[in-house]
């Protein structure tokens, strides 16, 4: 079965796609961006996947790939476009080569027009494409820098994906309006630049007089970008040094029973359960410190900044609010136990109080 998810970063408004083989446990991962490298580990971490490669449909402008950052913590391989002119990606796609991950693959179309560079990903079955900046939901690209052109682009939409079956579901790099898909025989009739009847006079005569502004993050992006963004100026991601904490999917940082068993003396044990539960059955951790979650905001000055915090509850669902909590009222060295009390308790980790 195919895994597959569609990702967005606010910043950029762009989509990050995640393909995966779910027998193999093979993944890739399409224009994945700087910022969101945590997330998309995250998310392939708790999905069980291994990233093979991460392949980008072009050398962006307006953010930084995670490619090289991905291939440092995951050892995912860089696949770009080799007429891009990047430097430092392991597979460098010509037109018609395949990326595979378990039995499935995508192919590698050559789409120049937004960039000399740009590529559509079409997946095997022909029933997804990843066109990239190339053709956008009722839009294309911009085709006016980066060695861009208004007929190579009407070229590429017009013989390399109006030409795939029109069921054939279309997801763009980018979306400024909130929508998410498209399908080839939609935009076929229905985009206003490329579509219905509009030939390619119409088209470069649209795009010569767009007069768009220069984009904001072009000139860090391009050349971190032609580097597949290893690069100084992007700003490399710090990550918590206190522990060896995990941030979720959910967004929450999380830790392991078994790192807190053994330095349960260097941090605050925070309970945010009610008191009968912190007394009953279950028991509770040495010297936790007990303030029910609904009392929390009103009892920070409880707890001191200078030792991290590790919250607790039964199952791990109210302490993990509670680091939301904790984390917007300032703490910064913040984590839920994995699994609250009771997965501490059914590891054998040790309890004060409680029932056998
Ligand atoms: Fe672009």
């Amino acid at each position: 079965m195919l895994v597959f998810r569609q990702l967005f970063d606010q910043q950029s408004s762009t989509y990050t796609y995640l393909l995966g083989d779910s027998e193999s446990h093979e993944a890739i991962l399409i224009d994945p961006v700087f910022e969101q490298a945590r997330r998309d580990k995250a998310l392939i971490a708790e999905l069980g996947l291994t990233l093979l490669a991460t392949l980008d449909t072009h050398v962006h402008a307006d953010h930084v790939t995670g490619a090289a950052l991905l291939r440092k913590s995951l050892g995912s391989k860089i696949a770009v476009g080799q007429a891009s002119g990047a430097t430092g990606a392991h597979i460098n796609l010509k037109h018609g080569d395949r990326v595979t991950f378990g039995c499935r693959y995508v192919e590698a179309r050559a789409t120049p027009g937004h960039t000399s560079g740009c590529m559509t990903y079409v997946l095997d079955n022909e029933k997804m494409a990843f066109t990239g900046d190339t053709l956008l939901i009722r839009g294309c690209g911009r085709t006016d820098f980066q060695q861009g052109s208004a007929h190579n682009m009407y070229q590429s939409v017009h013989t390399q994906i109006f030409t795939l079956p029109d069921e054939c579901l279309l997801y763009p790099a980018h979306d400024y309006q909130g929508r998410m898909v498209t399908s080839v025989g939609e935009e076929e009739r229905l985009n206003p630049r490329l579509g219905g009847a509009l030939s390619e006079s119409d088209f470069t005569g649209h795009m010569s007089n767009l007069n768009l502004p220069h984009p904001k993050q072009i000139d860090i992006a391009v050349p971190a970008n032609m580097k597949c963004g290893a690069s100084d100026e992007a700003h490399p991601i710090t990550e918590p040094d206190w522990a060896p904490v995990v941030l979720t999917f959910a967004g929450i940082w999380e830790l392991q029973p078994d790192w807190l068993e053994d330095h349960v003396d260097q941090v605050q044990v925070l309970d945010v359960r009610e008191s009968e539960e912190f007394e009953g059955p279950l028991g509770h951790i040495e010297n936790a410190i007990l303030v029910p979650l609904g009392e929390l905001t009103k009892r920070l000055e409880e707890l001191g900044k200078a030792r991290p915090i590790v919250a607790v509850c039964r199952a791990g669902g109210r302490s993990a609010h509670a680091t939301v909590v904790l984390q917007k009222a300032g703490f910064d060295k913040v984590a839920n136990l994995a699994g609250g009390m009771l997965r501490w308790r059914a590891e054998g980790h040790a309890v004060e109080g409680g029932a056998d």
